[in-house]
């Protein structure tokens, strides 16, 4: 690694994930990793309670997000989607 680049902690990227993360996530486009099928995180097929649960794709049912949340912390599991695109609000 070149000695002109600065190297920052995580702490860095507060600003830019604190936006990215400040949105209505049903609004967010979501690749699914398996069949390519995209479209609003909204439309995917919701299996379990608010505390865990399992997104899966309405094309070919893979999953593609799950998320667990206990007292302590949130666990959110991306592997099954490809890509998720945010817009900004405008
Ligand atoms: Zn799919």
């Amino acid at each position: 690694m070149s000695d002109d680049v600065m190297v920052l902690d995580g702490n860095a990227a507060a600003g830019a994930l604190g936006s990215l993360f400040a949105f209505d996530a049903t609004t967010a486009i979501v690749r699914c990793g398996n069949c390519h099928a995209s479209g609003p995180l909204a439309e995917l097929r919701f299996y379990g309670s608010p505390q865990a649960m399992v997104l899966r794709c309405k094309n070919c049912g893979e999953v593609n997000l799950r998320l667990l949340e206990t007292e302590s912390s949130i666990n959110l599991d991306l592997r099954g989607a490809a890509r998720i695109d945010i817009s900004r609000a405008t």
